[in-house]
């Protein structure tokens, strides 16, 4: 083996995944997390299809994952006055096993802590990139070699910008954000779980906004129309907070309840939505895994990409013997297809129709048992579309 030392950047999912996959595999791991310790908060994400589930099994994480996941929550989409408009049905706005965000990282997080070394309140500055290595400088720590660094930070990638250049030739920005944040709202009158153990949200549209109030303990989430990312600063939550509170301000329903709620929650998420542009997630000695290469916000499938991602990059390393070069060229070639899902479609029109009218569109398809049957087909055949990667004992046996 000709790689050792291994830098990634970002402690979400990708970054957990990857991390325990290279040490059991040999691999002298560092992870930087800019944030002061593991990120709590996020909706729940979910794992769909025959991959998705292969993948979890032999990183060893599957039964903690349904250990923990979140019942099946249906969408009834509500008026003014409660009354149902549409169900968007659990099984499309999830997949098979949902779990909360934050619950996965502190399960991919505790299964590598004992193998890794997690440094949390720091950040890669700058690094090159060398015929023998990638010599980085961190905004705290002493400047150190690796031999290989991945970003797997995130839609907003420090490393994406520093090896691959500016985030907008990259990244496509879509006119929508979105917030989640958890505080329950009242909710009188309305079930929020069924006798099957199915829970129930209730989502309020008026044109180009959701409010979703999440019930029980799941987030409540806004998707919202906007001017622009410069509308507020990425790194001030006030900021974001008051970015949400103006595009919300006069809306009827349970919606100011659910603005104070955000106001005060210590999980509060806010972000644009995108995605990405990138056919090739590697350059030299620097590698992209999860959204930080392939995002589509709220599309349903960076959380499963980015454990594919982890997944292939880990095995191809370890079949090519530490060669990076061949290992590199090998998980850009098995992504392609899988993270075209990526680059294509967003979830903002959908959640929050931009007229009266295509929110009346929407939810009469899903009231239609027809057009509801082919929606939940589309989704499958993206969930079930890619065939894994078999790396054998190499790394399937050692993380099993
Ligand atoms: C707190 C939080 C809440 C989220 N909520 C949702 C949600 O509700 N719905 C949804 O669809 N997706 C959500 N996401 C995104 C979702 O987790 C990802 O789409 C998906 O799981 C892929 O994960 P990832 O690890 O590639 O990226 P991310 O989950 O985005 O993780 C990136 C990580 O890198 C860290 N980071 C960022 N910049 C740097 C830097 N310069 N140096 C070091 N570390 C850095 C971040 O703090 C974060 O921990 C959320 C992400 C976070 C961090």
């Amino acid at each position: 083996m000709t790689t050792r030392k291994v830098l990634i950047s970002g402690a979400s999912i990708a970054g957990p995944a990857l991390a325990g996959l290279l040490a059991r595999t040999g691999y002298d791991v560092t992870v930087v997390e800019k944030a002061s310790q593991l990120r709590a908060g996020g909706q729940a994400v979910d794992f769909k299809g025959r991959t998705h589930r292969d993948i979890l099994t032999r990183m060893g994480v599957w039964d903690d994952v349904c250990a923990q996941q979140t019942p099946k929550t249906d969408w009834r989409m509500v008026d003014d006055a409660d009354r149902v408009m549409a169900v968007i049905p659990g099984e499309f706005i999830g997949g098979d096993v949902e779990i909360l965000r934050g619950d996965l990282a502190g399960i991919l997080h505790r299964r590598s802590a004992d193998d890794v070394d997690y440094v949390f309140g720091d950040e890669i500055a700058a690094l090159t990139d060398g015929p023998d290595g990638v010599d980085v400088s961190f905004a705290h720590r002493a400047d150190e070699r690796f031999d290989l660094v991945v970003g797997a930070d995130g839609v907003h990638s420090a490393v994406r910008r520093l090896a691959f250049g500016p985030e907008l030739d990259h990244v496509e920005r879509l006119g929508y954000f979105y917030a989640v944040a958890s505080g329950s709202v009242p909710l009188d009158g309305l079930e929020t779980r069924l006798p099957s153990g199915r829970a129930v949200a209730y989502g309020y549209n008026v044109p180009g906004r959701l409010a979703l109030a999440g019930g029980q303990k799941a987030p409540n989430l806004f998707v919202f129309r906007g001017g622009g990312g410069d509308a507020y600063d990425r790194r001030d939550i006030d900021s974001q907070r008051g970015f949400l509170q103006d595009a919300f301000a006069g809306v009827g329903w349970r919606v100011p309840e659910m603005l104070a709620a955000a106001g005060a929650a210590s999980d509060f998420y806010l972000d644009e939505i995108t995605r990405t542009r990138m056919t090739t997630y590697t350059r030299g000695r620097v590698a992209l895994v999860g959204d930080a290469g392939y995002a589509n916000t709220l599309g349903g499938f960076g959380t499963g990409l980015a454990m594919m991602g982890a997944y292939v990059l880990a095995g191809e390393l370890a079949r090519a013997h530490g060669d990076h070069g061949a290992a590199f060229a090998a998980y850009d070639a098995r992504m392609r297809k899988p993270t075209k899902v990526a680059r294509t479609g967003s979830a903002g029109p959908f959640l929050a129709p931009p007229t009266q009218r295509r929110i009346r569109l929407r939810d009469r398809t899903f009231a239609n048992p027809v057009m509801r049957r082919a929606m939940m087909w589309i989704t499958d055949v993206f969930a079930t579309d890619t065939s894994l990667p078999d790396y054998g004992p190499g790394v399937a046996a050692r993380v099993r």
